[in-house]
């Protein structure tokens, strides 16, 4: 079995969709796939690359975006 996970990371300046609260998102990849969740509430969201290739809803966040924002 190959591990292809990373260490979570807070994502800063980032609101949970789901309780509102600011810098309570992490975000990681769990077997390639962009996994960021809350730690304050139940909220996971997995973003595979055909999701994000196909639809783009205006508050989605990309894998990329999360990446800059977190380079910032
Ligand atoms: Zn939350």
């Amino acid at each position: 079995m190959k591990q292809k996970s990373t260490p979570k990371r807070f994502v800063a300046g980032a609101k949970c969709p789901n309780c509102q609260q600011m810098d309570t998102i992490v975000c990681y990849y769990e077997d390639e796939v962009f996994v960021r969740e809350c730690v304050e509430c139940d909220f996971v969201e997995r973003i595979t690359d055909e999701l994000a290739a196909e639809e783009k809803p205006k508050d989605a966040v990309t894998p990329a975006q999360i990446i800059k924002i977190k380079e910032l």
